[in-house]
């Protein structure tokens, strides 16, 4: 760690000058002058242009290869990406791989929440710290995709072209270039900035951890409103490679949607996610540490803990049995599948046999999803029996 490391001008002066602007130019604006609906809704398309391209692009599709995308959307979430101005793809990706893999560590991770709220939001930025140390060595995928190198390479221009050039182009049509450039070009790189930056530090702060607890990373339903769907941090820290951040269809996740409709029309495509199993044996697993440490914490007498170490021991006996069961089949499955290739057998017995493999994986999803509501009430009980 170098706490005293030298500033980084250019981030320096271009997050302190906007954010400057944003909170007076652009009030005093409005109130002067006045800004038309078209600012207001361009200022709206490009937050969610810029916020959808560090999600979708930067982050899910590049830096984890969540799924596949064809050269018109990676061409547009490269476009918007680079007006969202949080540095070439290829620097972003090979930082955000570092930070999965070192994360809370306070050398290696870029933007380790260990060093603080404000670090981990944006001071990793302001200054020349070790731990940003730019080391493209993990992105030797990205460096096969022509799109990826094209970005890098025009980084400056096309960062002027989208900050001033779409503002000034639109506001020259709409007969009023400065308004536009308060409004699409400074307030909304603000938000934008801010918004996504939330992920690194407020996600790594405020919420929950139903999957994991080995690192710092949270699930927050009010943090995934206004990121797009990563407030499921908790979430992706464990399941990384998975498209999908809120991971049950009725979680907030504008850009698994995104994705996910975008493959319906062929524009994306390989969508990844872990199978559901393995998710049903992160929350189990979470489950049983919970239940742990409220026995340890615990000030019943000492027989009724006995009892309730004892239930606990018999639901982990089974806990370990469905995994051991699940592990030998999906390793039965997977080797079968590849028998099936190289043989081709008939398609009517393949049917067959997948039916039953698959009825044998569903029943131990279930055995699990009911292990955890026995777990969900071994924990209700035991704080019920706690306040009595
Ligand atoms: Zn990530
Ligand atoms: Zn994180």
């Amino acid at each position: 760690m170098r706490e005293d490391a030298p500033i980084n001008w250019v981030p320096a002066i271009i997050f302190s000058s906007t954010f400057l602007i944003a909170i007076t130019a652009v009030p005093l604006y409005g109130f002067l002058v006045g800004y038309d609906w078209v600012e207001i809704v361009t200022c709206i398309v490009m937050v969610a242009f810029c916020g959808f391209s560090i999600t979708g692009g930067y982050h899910r599709l590049w830096s984890h290869r969540a799924y596949d995308a064809n050269p018109l959307v990676r061409a547009f979430f490269a476009f918007w990406g680079a007006c969202a101005l949080q540095n070439t793809i290829l620097i972003w990706c090979s930082g955000h791989r570092r930070h999965h893999r070192h994360v809370d560590d306070v050398d290696k991770d870029p933007y380790s929440i260990k060093r603080g709220f404000w670090f981990a939001h944006i001071g990793w930025m302001l200054r020349n710290y070790k731990s940003s140390d730019v080391d493209l060595a993990n992105t030797q995928d990205l460096q096969r995709d022509k799109i990826v190198m094209f970005q890098h390479k025009y980084y400056v221009p096309l960062v002027v072209a989208s900050n001033i050039g779409v503002p000034v182009a639109l506001g020259i049509l709409n007969g009023d270039v400065l308004g536009m450039l308060l409004l699409a070009g400074v307030l909304r790189l603000v938000i934008s900035h801010h918004v996504t930056f939330f992920i690194n530090s407020l996600c790594h702060t405020w919420g929950k951890q139903p999957y994991t607890s080995t690192n710092t990373a949270k699930d927050n339903f009010f943090l995934a409103l206004v990121t797009y769907g990563e407030g499921y941090h908790n979430f992706h820290h464990y399941f990384q490679t998975d498209y999908r951040n809120g991971v049950r269809w009725w979680q907030f996740d504008p850009t698994k949607w995104m994705i996910a409709s975008l493959s319906w029309i062929g524009m994306t495509s390989n969508l990844k996610r872990v199978p559901s199993f393995k998710i049903q044996e992160a929350l189990v697993h979470m489950q049983f540490e919970k239940a742990h440490k409220q026995l340890n914490l615990s000030r019943l007498p000492t027989p009724n803990v006995e009892a309730l170490r004892q239930t606990l021991e018999s639901e982990y006996q089974q806990f370990s049995k469905t995994l051991a069961d699940w592990k030998e089949l999906h390793g039965q499955w997977v080797q079968q599948k590849r028998q099936e290739f190289e043989e081709k057998k008939q398609e009517l017995q393949e049917k067959w046999q997948q039916a039953t493999v698959r009825t044998r994986f569903l029943e131990m999803e279930y055995n699990l999803k009911m292990q955890r509501k026995r777990l969900q009430m071994f924990s209700l009980n035991f704080a019920t029996a706690h306040s009595s």
